[in-house]
Order: C-alpha cells, then structure tokens, then sequence
C-alpha cells in the first residue's frame, strides 16, 4: 500500500517545491490595490503619537501614547510589527569609529525586504527571529532603502529596531542617505512603487508627506549621514568627487551641512555653492566616476583617500552584479542588485579580509 502511494505523493510535492523555492526568488508575492497593507505612518503630535494605515485598501487611523511599549498589529495581514517609538534626537549621529573588529555592509535595498532579511539572517548577523545576533559588530546600509520596491516600510521599520538591538549588544547600525532619500525627502516621487501611489492616495496625502519631519520616520532619516568612517574604510552612497575637497568642509562639516539642505527648495538648493555641490551630479549621493566609462570617470583615488585619512571607500548606486572590488580594492562596490528582487550579496570585512557574503551563507573571498 504505501509502497503503492509513494509516487503519487511525490508528483503532488514537486510543484509544491517548486514553488516553495521561487516564492523567495520573485521577492515574494505582491497584492495589488485593494488588497494593499502598508505602514504605520507615525507622527508626533504633542504626547502622543498618531499611526497612519492602508489596510486591505482602506486608510485607518490609530493614536497611542508615545509609552506604548508596541504598537498593535492591526487584522490586516503582514503589517510591519512596529518597536516601542524612541523620543526624537535631533543631534546628529557619531560617524567616526575605530576598532571595530568586523564590519558588513549593502546598499540599494529598494523595497525588497525578503532578500535584505535573508542576506542578514545567512550570515549570522540576525538570528531566525529577526533579532541583532552580530555582537560587536557594525552593519553599514550604504543608501537607497526607499523607492521601486514593494516593501519599503518593512525595511524601515526593522532598521528602527535594530539599530537599538545592536547598540545594546555593543554593536552598530548605520543608515546611510542615497538620492532616493533624498528624493522622497525633497519630493521627487518618480520612483515609486505603484503601491505607495496607492497608499498615499488612499491616506489622502502625497507620499513624501508620510516622511516629512514630524513623522518618526522621516525625522529619524533626517538624522542619517551621508558619510561615515569606520576604522580605515570611508562609506558613502555614490563616492567623492576630487572638487569636493575643494569646498573645503570637515568631515562632520560636510554631513551637517549635507543635512542642512534636505528640507531645502531646488531653488534654494542652487543658490548655495556648497549645497549646489553636494546635491548635484558629483556630489556625495549621486556620482559614479570610480567605475570604467562611467561620467567624470577618476583615475587617482589618492587625493580622496589621502583627505579622508582612508585606505578604501565603500560605495552602493552603481549596479553590479556582486560585490566587486575596482582600483586594486581601494574602492568596493556593493551595491549587487537587490533591486531586482533575485538576489544580491553583502561585503564582509572580518580578521582583516573582505568577503563577498551570499543568499545561501557562503563567503568568497574578495579578489582585488
Ligand atoms: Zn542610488
């Protein structure tokens, strides 16, 4: 009898499996409008805090207390699970470190959560729920988590999180601003997932509205750099272009003044040198030039690195297809095109050598 029935229950398993496996690999299933679920969208208002929600297409709005230890997970399927809001820090974050004993770093997650999560989770850096398991150690998202993607809020959220985990554990989580944060900041929504048309429609709002500076999140992104040293390795969306230095900014100069400008008019934007500079096409988040054929293309990297005080700059922006090095490894690229929803890699930098991290847990050392 069972010997009988062993076939047949393989051939039901096999699409099964099939399944299973691509489920992950087209970044999980996407609903279509009505059926949408997205946020909270939380802002302060005065004690308390008002939660903004698209759920099965319809808008909901929730207020808390700011002592809420968690925000409830409303009936509306996979909402993001929401910490305990954090009272707003204005000041800028520390963004100088040294000894710190191991380093990982991605970029351009573009609302593609499920791959970000499994990058995370193969490489020990979280634990199967979630959780900080990477003890000492700093994890650098090098720009572009918002934008194309369908997933964006849950990205957000658990970086919120986790950035309280790692501190606690003696560790580090770093968030790094790209041009699509900036854009969304400043307006420009070209780049929007039709979901989040939706969701800002259905919240009778526009989108960079859900961001702006009395919602925790959009202030929290105000307070990110758009550099960052850790150890002897400099971090930075795009790169830096040699006029740069020109400017003549230090480096805390150069992320308050960066900051300064994201609430800031184009035109407002233009009438400034500086930020004229550091928003433009080879400024900090936007230009490309460390890679062959590519616009204002740069063959020296001393000056940069020598102004810096680095031996190497990790960059996101411009798409690879892993992680790869350029210039005899003074300059490691990874942003390995998460975007897609297919796949993608993190750097790993520990006992001194970098490795390229895989989906599936492997690490492959960096050639340079
Ligand atoms: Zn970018």
């Amino acid at each position: 009898m069972l010997h009988l029935l062993q076939p047949k229950k393989n051939l039901l398993l096999l699409p099964a499996l099939l399944f299973m496996l691509l489920v992950p690999v087209i970044g999980g299933e996407v609903p279509v409008d009505t059926e949408y679920n997205d946020g909270p969208y939380i802002f302060y208002q005065g004690d308390s805090l008002e939660a903004r929600w698209v759920c099965n297409g319809n808008a909901i709005i929730t207020r808390h207390s700011s002592d809420d230890s968690i925000f409830p997970n409303t009936k509306c399927g996979k909402i993001s699970t929401v910490p305990k809001i954090r009272q707003a820090v204005d000041e800028a974050e520390p963004i100088e470190f040294t000894d710190v004993p191991k380093i990982a770093a991605l970029s351009d997650i573009h609302g593609q959560h499920e791959i970000f999560i499994r990058l995370l989770t193969a490489h020990g850096i979280i634990d199967n729920q979630g959780k900080w398991s990477w003890g000492n150690g700093h994890l650098v998202i090098v720009g572009d988590i918002l934008d194309r993607g369908p997933r964006v809020m849950e990205t957000l959220w658990f970086l919120y999180s986790l950035e309280a985990q790692a501190n606690a554990a003696g560790g580090r989580v770093h968030v790094l601003l790209g041009n699509h944060e900036v854009m969304v900041l400043q307006g420009d929504l070209r780049y929007l997932h039709p979901k989040y048309e939706f969701v800002a429609k259905t919240l009778n709002t526009d989108y960079d509205e859900l961001f702006s500076k009395k919602s925790v999140l959009g202030h929290w992104l105000r307070t990110k750099p758009v550099t960052l040293k850790i150890n002897d390795f400099l971090f930075v969306h795009g790169g830096i272009h040699p006029q740069m230095l020109d400017l003549g900014l230090s480096f805390t100069d150069l992320n308050t003044t960066f900051q300064s400008g994201l609430d800031y008019s184009r035109e407002a934007i233009d009438q400034d040198e500086a930020l004229d500079f550091l928003y433009g096409g080879r400024g900090p988040i936007w230009y490309r030039g460390y890679f062959p054929g590519e616009k204002n293309e740069l063959n020296d990297l001393k000056p940069i690195l020598a102004a810096f005080g680095v031996q190497r700059i990790v960059v996101g922006h411009t798409s690879m297809e892993v992680v790869s090095a350029f210039h005899g490894g003074r300059v490691l690229a990874v942003d390995s095109s998460i975007k897609r929803g297919e796949t993608g890699e993190i750097l790993i930098w520990e006992g001194g050598e970098f490795f390229r991290g895989t989906l599936t847990g492997e690490r492959m050392l960096l050639g340079q």
